[in-house]
């Protein structure tokens, strides 16, 4: 009896919880897409702070975004979000159609998604990693709000140049990509990978919900990362020939590396907000298009792989 009323009590609570939007107590306006790096206390003081520990029954999916632009809307996608925070790093933790969904701003560069990365699999112990944002184009085949399907990532400013006498002149094209460490399993060792591959599984199901969804226009490609903004068309063109890539950002391929590390099945996904091959505007809105497009992906994996209607209540 007493177990009924609990149970009573549990599931009026649950009926009577306020939607997201309303918790919040911000608008939408308030953050303007523009304001890509709001001081962490304007937007993450509204959320309710978490009390101890992350606890979930079930292993959570984690979506990284680098900004406020990146990580907006999939907070506010969020059911019951409380905010965590760690070495001034921001993580919300929720549900998204009832699956536990953990939103990590990993801010921007390479070490801070790295940093970001490692502290969020230890405090959230995630089933599935997905690194997602803006990019700038590589590939004049592609427009602003387009979508790149990390196929694979690597890190464009991880190279050896050719030797060449002082006075030579500088010629980064003679270049030889010397990849970045991660733990390889097999070996017991760090060693040094020119390329990181997504997870086959997270990489199917993007694929499909891309085929399943005509209003997104979506490719498969390869991800290029670095602490650097390029806007020189005949280098940009050089990675594009040299390397295939499609784009440019600056988180993709530390947090792969990462997770390769952690042995956490991985993929990136990137929205154009940028391509000065063929564009010269900058377009930080488009980085809701990404939010869309993988929030589509978290609900297709649970459904398709975690089989989340066994593994819940
Ligand atoms: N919006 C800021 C700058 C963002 S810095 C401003 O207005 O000044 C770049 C961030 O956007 C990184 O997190 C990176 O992943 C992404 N990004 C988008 N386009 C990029 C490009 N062309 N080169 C490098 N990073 C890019």
């Amino acid at each position: 009896m007493k177990k009924f009323f609990t149970l009573l009590i549990a599931a009026l609570l649950l009926a009577t919880t306020p939607a997201q939007a309303e918790d919040l107590g911000v608008e939408l306006s308030d953050i303007a897409a523009t304001d890509f790096n709001t001081p962490i206390e304007k937007f993450y003081s509204t959320l309710p702070k978490a009390k101890g520990d992350y606890k979930s029954r079930v292993r959570p999916i984690m979506i990284e975004g680098a900004m406020n632009t990146e990580t907006e809307f999939l907070i506010r996608a969020l059911k019951n979000p409380v905010a965590y925070r760690e070495l001034n790093y921001l993580f919300v933790a929720g549900t998204y159609k009832d699956y536990p969904v953990v939103i990590v701003r990993t801010e921007i560069g390479v070490a801070n998604a790295a940093a970001s990365t490692a502290l969020a699999i230890k405090k959230f112990n995630p089933v599935a990693v997905i690194n997602q944002g803006t990019a700038g184009g590589h590939d004049p085949a592609l427009k602003i709000g387009d979508i790149v399907i990390g196929e694979k990532s690597f890190d464009y400013t991880a190279f050896r140049s050719a030797y060449s006498v002082a006075g030579a002149g500088i010629d980064l094209t003679k270049q030889e990509n010397i990849g970045t460490y991660a733990y390889d399993k097999a070996s017991g060792k760090f060693q040094a990978y020119t390329e990181f591959f997504p997870d086959p599984t997270l990489l199917k199901v993007a694929k499909k919900v891309a085929n399943a969804n005509e209003n997104f226009n979506v490719v498969s490609g390869v991800i290029g990362t670095g602490n650097t903004w390029l806007e020189c068309v005949d280098y940009i063109n050089f990675l594009h020939e040299k390397y295939g890539s499609s784009c440019e950002e600056m988180e993709t391929n530390a947090a792969a590396q990462v997770c390769q590390n952690a042995g956490v099945p991985f993929i990136g996904i990137r929205v154009l907000s940028d391509n000065v091959t063929n564009d010269n505007r900058y377009v930080p809105e488009s980085a809701k298009v990404a939010q869309e497009f993988v929030l589509l992906v978290v609900e297709r994996y649970v459904r398709d792989t975690l089989n989340h209607k066994e593994v819940s209540d």
